[in-house]
């Protein structure tokens, strides 16, 4: 299992997560984030290989992939 959590405080919206995703894992959600953007979400866990590629290339640390 894997926990993906974003920090809506810090998440501006910007969908480079979403798009660097090798397993296609995550969308835009419906929620706003602080900042008033829409956050992405998992949509897909199951299908994530914890490569961290979200993590690393998120530029305001907001996604954080951890062991579940
Ligand atoms: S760790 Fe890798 S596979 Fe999992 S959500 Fe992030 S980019 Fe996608
Ligand atoms: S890369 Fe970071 S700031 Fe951009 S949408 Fe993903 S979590 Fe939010």
């Amino acid at each position: 299992m894997v926990n993906i959590t974003v920090d809506k405080d810090f998440c501006k919206g910007c969908s480079l997560c979403i798009v660097n995703c090798p397993k296609d894992v995550l969308a835009v959600s419906k929620e706003r984030g602080k900042a008033g953007f829409l956050v992405p979400e998992a949509t897909k866990p199951e299908a994530c290989s914890k490569c961290k590629n979200c993590e690393v290339i998120c530029p305001d640390f907001a996604i954080v992939v951890e062991e579940g």
